[in-house]
């Protein structure tokens, strides 16, 4: 073993091998030689050069998500919005058109109503459980079309038998962000989507510790594409969040078939809640998608339970503050259940009249549930709304 002039001693690498996989903070790796060097910028040779290009714990974790999607070549960015950014940057170009379900994420609409206009890129917002209105919305200039299966959050579950077949016979490009039904519940690829990108952050990563997108693709050619954007563009992932979330999908599995279970027996419990409007999960048969949801999804009806209760933003806030040991906390995905309420967080940007045409009141509540004991979970929401009644 030699040591480096400025940073002795090196590593020692014995024949033994860590069973966990470590993690490598280096930004930059270095080559034998020129030759060396030039065959893994060709990538004629395994190896990486500078980790805004790509980097080991990036290259783990996409594997292990490749394989839950059944993708290839699937590739880690800095965050879910850097995925849906790099894919449509890549893909689009100035004259294009793009259309989306007009309820996506919140940044996902942001980054198509005001990011995208400013390179000559347009867009329609189609509501995706009507495929008629999708097929309308096409131009001889659309290129590509960005859905979600399962809406957040007032959780209506898009037409994506019909939209796949859509995409097909008008050859448009078709991107679904599975970040909230996740591939146990469904699987954009197999389906007959073109793209998949996941917000890592939430249900696959599961602890709130760690930002990261991935997006993999059919065709080597978007693959190609997006990986420039990544590179150029500089979306990349930091080897940290790569490490932390490899060992939050580990457990992603028991994490989601639990918390999927206490969602359902939370609904129905919600159900039961004297000052309760509705609740709104996909597995209740009061949900308007249900069959949707039973013959698309599996039936994988998720963690995702939204509610509405009567009354004002007073109402609202009397919940939260009754539940204490409840996270009111705008994520989803994580370990834990988290609480969240539209008007003031991923629709604050909406004026009431549009958030009441999504359905969405100064009432409405969307729960991500973890995977707590069931009965603590419905004791803490017994506790909540008794404090309505006052
Ligand atoms: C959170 C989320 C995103 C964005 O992911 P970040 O990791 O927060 O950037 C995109 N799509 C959906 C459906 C999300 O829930």
């Amino acid at each position: 073993m030699s040591d480096d002039l400025a940073r002795r001693p090196t590593y020692s690498e014995g024949s033994s091998r860590a069973l966990s996989t470590p993690l490598q903070p280096s930004v930059v790796y270095r080559a034998e030689s020129p030759d060396a060097l030039n065959a893994t910028y060709d990538g004629t040779a395994p190896g990486y050069t500078y980790s805004r290009e790509g980097h080991a714990n990036a290259a783990v974790l996409a594997r292990k998500i490749d394989s839950l999607e059944g993708a290839t070549g699937g590739m880690m960015t800095g965050s879910g919005m850097a995925a849906v950014s790099s894919t449509l940057l890549a893909l689009l170009s100035q004259g294009d058109h793009v259309i989306g379900g007009n309820q996506l994420y919140g940044r996902s609409l942001r980054l198509l109503s005001t990011e995208l206009p400013r390179y000559g890129i347009a867009h329609t917002l189609v509501d995706a459980t009507d495929a008629s209105a999708v097929e309308a919305a096409i131009r001889p200039e659309t290129r590509l079309l960005l859905m979600e299966v399962v809406s957040n959050p007032t959780l209506r579950v898009a037409d994506m038998e019909a939209i796949v077949e859509i995409a097909k016979r008008h050859k448009l490009i078709l991107v679904v962000d599975n970040t909230f039904t996740t591939p146990l519940a469904y699987k954009p690829l197999a389906a007959g989507a073109d793209i998949v990108i996941h917000s890592v952050t939430k249900l696959l990563a599961g602890h709130s510790d760690a930002m990261l997108g991935y997006v993999a693709c059919v065709d080597p050619a978007h693959r190609e594409a997006i990986d420039g954007v990544i590179q150029t563009h500089g979306f990349t992932p930091s080897p940290y969040d790569c490490w932390m979330a490899e060992r939050g999908l580990m457990s992603f599995g028991l994490r989601y078939d639990r918390a999927e279970a206490n969602a359902a027996a939370l609904a129905d419990h919600l159900a039961k809640q004297p000052g309760l409007e509705r609740v709104i999960y996909p597995g209740r048969p009061d949900h308007p998608d249900h069959n949707r949801a039973g013959a698309l999804l599996g039936p994988r009806f998720g963690n995702m339970v939204s509610f509405e209760i009567a009354g004002s933003l007073a109402a609202a806030n009397r919940l939260v503050k009754a539940m204490p040991n409840l996270p009111f906390a705008p994520t989803l995905g994580d370990i834990g259940t988290t609480l969240s309420h539209a008007a003031s967080s991923s629709h604050r940007a909406l004026s009431p009249e549009d958030r009441a045409k999504l359905g969405m009141s100064d009432g409405f509540f969307r729960i991500s549930v973890g995977i707590e004991e069931i009965d603590t979970l419905k004791a803490e929401f017994t506790q909540g709304f008794s404090a309505l009644k006052g």
